[in-house]
């Protein structure tokens, strides 16, 4: 599927990461709001208040951001079903890889998603910081994907 010009990214932060998150989202932000966001509960909040505290009160309803469940109640499925669906173009998700989740299933659901439907995937910030700086943000592109065609018609 072809990805436009106009990029829905989606953001995802686990708690630790949070402030690596928020401060990347401010460092990036003259980039970023070019493009859609969608965010797990949590995480566009903060997102959110970034903003507020950067341009004011309110700055933020300009945005083009959606706010899904928060990730352990259900928000890494909703990204992981958008992915499915062809919905996201580039995921940046700052995970914990230093304490368990309540919701671990669903991190390494939505990671596998990610992999298998060959979206762009940040774990950390310095590739987000190479995602971020990439021409191809800017321009169409159309990724490889693997032919599924023969697992989906196989005989069982
Ligand atoms: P949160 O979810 O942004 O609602 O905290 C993040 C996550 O997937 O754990």
């Amino acid at each position: 599927m072809k990805r436009s010009k106009i990029k829905t990214i989606a953001l995802v932060a686990h708690d630790n990461r949070k402030g690596d998150m928020i401060e990347w989202v401010e460092w990036n932000w003259e980039k970023l709001m070019k493009h859609k966001l969608i965010c797990t509960g949590t995480t566009g909040r903060l997102v959110e208040e970034a903003i507020a505290r950067m341009f004011g009160e309110g700055s933020y309803d300009q945005l083009q951001m959606m706010k899904l469940k928060s990730g352990p109640l259900g928000g890494d499925q909703q990204l992981g079903a958008k992915i499915a669906e062809g919905e996201i173009d580039i995921l940046i998700f700052f995970w914990d890889p230093m304490q368990a989740q309540p919701h671990d299933v669903d991190v390494k659901a939505l990671l596998r998603l990610a992999s298998l439907y060959n979206i762009p995937t940040a774990t950390n910030r310095s590739t987000a910081d190479f995602l971020i700086s990439s021409p191809l943000l800017e321009q169409e592109y159309i990724p490889k994907l693997i032919d599924y065609s023969k697992y989906i018609n196989r005989k069982v």
